[in-house]
């Protein structure tokens, strides 16, 4: 059976069709500038060289995923001959509350969920829910499942979810810590079983996601029992451009002192903040390393606090779960940055976590990078968000 992957942002989609006997990826693609001008598709099938690229008006997302199907169904580029050929289409959706702690078939009653929680997750919602309609629409015998960035949270023990405010806006609101990039920390978490030969029930790991967005999971006998992000995807780590943790009552002060509005301050410690903000240089950390090759202080003060920040969350999780047995890098950074994995993982011999430097030295490829006396287990396990919601949409479909 063959599953096409949505990720639908406000402007963009990114797609993948997989064929689930072997779980071989058959093409993905992106498309771009959906609802701007200068709108385009790239394509790109596994095996072939050569992207396929359209440029052309996209209104709506569902004029988006109409090329999308024509794409997948071109004689040279395509890789399915009849739209009947998807078997099932797997959208990611950002947040489900407290309504989902797992995936599941959608229908009415799920899309008026994810409807009500649009008041929790304002800017990712609304498109996974254009994504949603329109593939109901464009192919309505299709079976759909949505997979929840927030559901493999869900089994977080109340303290570690609710926040130390009056409890009657977690009664009134659902005012708590949710977590977000579960999807990811559950496929790691799931890979570096596999790779230790330990089963998930005898583990405790400490999954660092160190994206653009980033945070750090607390994952007991396979469960989550604390994670780094919270209400919002705007807690705990510093990222890019994302201030992570801070003194709530900087927010007013920064409103009076610079006169703008509360919603601007979320602004600036949205998209203005994180390394990009202390180093005035770049969200990304290959300029940020490049900057720090050439002497620039403050990007090398931004990896620190970035550092300091990861170091400060895994130490907390090893008092929180009573100990760690693995330790695993993904996403861009973690992947890519053997510098990042480095300063994160010195001077930590004491706890039993020891890096080794040369096995270390490797980029996006699952391997383990811990010292042979190692106490811990160190890994690098490239993530594969669509691999697991292709997963699901199989398991609930077929
Ligand atoms: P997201 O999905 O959250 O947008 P990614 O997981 O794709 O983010 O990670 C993107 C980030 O990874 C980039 O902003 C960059 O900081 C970092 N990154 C990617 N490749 C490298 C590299 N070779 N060295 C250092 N950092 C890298």
């Amino acid at each position: 059976m063959k599953v096409l992957v949505i990720n639908c942002g406000s402007s963009s989609l990114k797609y993948q069709i997989l064929d689930m006997t072997g779980e071989a990826l058959l093409a993905k693609g992106l498309v771009e500038r959906i609802g701007i001008e200068g709108s385009a598709l790239t394509h790109e099938k596994t095996g072939l060289d050569d992207k396929f690229k359209l440029i052309t008006p996209m209104e709506s997302h569902k004029e988006a995923i109409g090329h999308v199907i024509d794409a997948l169904l071109d004689k040279e580029h395509g890789v399915i001959s009849s739209m009947r050929d998807i078997g099932a289409v797997g959208h990611r959706v950002v947040h489900a509350g407290e309504k989902y702690a797992s995936s599941v078939p959608i229908n009415d009653s799920v899309i008026s969920a994810l409807e009500e929680c649009v008041e929790l997750a304002p800017l990712h919602n609304p498109p996974n829910l254009l994504g949603i309609r329109a593939c109901s629409e464009l192919m309505p015998e299709t079976p759909m499942v949505a997979v929840f960035d927030t559901a493999f949270h869900q089994t977080m023990p109340q303290e570690a979810y609710i926040y130390a405010l009056p409890y009657r806006y977690y009664e009134k609101y659902k005012v708590r810590r949710y977590g977000f990039h579960g999807t990811s920390h559950k496929y790691v978490a799931e890979r570096a079983s596999v790779m230790l030969g330990v089963h998930l029930n005898d583990l405790k790991i400490i999954t660092c996601h160190l994206g653009n967005g980033a945070s750090v999971t607390a994952i007991k006998r396979g469960r989550c029992v604390d994670t780094s992000m919270g209400f919002t995807p705007l807690e705990g780590l510093v990222m890019g451009t994302r201030s992570g943790d801070l003194d709530p009552a900087i927010v007013s002060f920064i409103r009076d002192k610079e006169g703008i509005h509360l919603h601007d301050v979320i602004d600036v410690l949205n998209k203005e903040s994180g390394v990009l903000g202390i180093s005035g240089v770049s969200s990304d950390f290959r300029d940020l390393e490049a900057a720090v090759e050439e002497g620039n202080e403050r990007a090398s003060l931004a990896i620190k606090v970035f550092a300091h920040k990861v170091r400060f969350y895994i130490g907390a999780y090893i008092a929180e779960m009573n100990g760690v047995d693995a330790i695993v890098f993904t996403a861009g950074l973690g992947e890519n940055s053997a510098r990042m994995r480095s300063v994160i993982c010195s001077e930590l011999g004491n706890l039993g976590i020891k890096l080794d430097l040369v096995k270390n030295n490797v980029r996006g490829k699952e391997t383990i990078i811990s010292r042979d006396d190692s106490k811990v287990a160190i890994l690098l396990i490239p993530t594969n968000e669509e691999l697991m919601i292709a997963r699901d949409t199989y398991r609930l479909t077929r």
